[in-house]
């Protein structure tokens, strides 16, 4: 468990926690809140990602993920829900560009077989070999 600092990236700060405690395999949990936000969504027929950026504070009202390998870095794959200021809520793909106004995380570390991610013809993303 810990927390994010100020002003940082949310998925990159994550990312470097990962790597730094050398977890290959897990599940990744947060809530806080963010002082802009990015978040993906896939077009499944176009096969690429659209963004959405929210440039206001929010709060994270749930952040969840894991910790997997890809090019065999870890790798952390995230949803978020981030709620504004009456309470509507946007969700989708945690991207870079969501920057931390105050988050605490849960990291867990699991042990076992890496999963390793590479290209899926069907959908065209990055999905777990396995
Ligand atoms: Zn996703």
């Amino acid at each position: 468990m810990g927390k994010l600092r100020h002003g940082s990236d949310l998925l990159t700060e994550l990312t470097a926690i990962a790597v730094r405690r050398g977890i290959q395999l897990g599940r990744i949990e947060a809530i806080g809140a963010v002082r802009q936000a990015r978040i993906g969504f896939y077009d499944q027929s176009g096969q690429k990602y659209r963004y959405c950026t929210f440039e206001q504070p929010m709060e994270i009202t749930q952040l969840i993920g894991n910790v997997s390998l890809k090019d065999e870095n870890a790798f952390i794959h995230a949803h978020i829900t981030l709620a504004d200021e009456t309470g509507k809520c946007y969700g989708g793909h945690l991207a870079h560009g969501t920057e931390v106004f105050a988050c605490e995380f849960i990291l867990e570390a699991y042990d076992g077989p890496t999963f390793e991610r590479s290209f899926d013809v069907e959908t065209g993303l990055q999905l777990w070999s396995i």
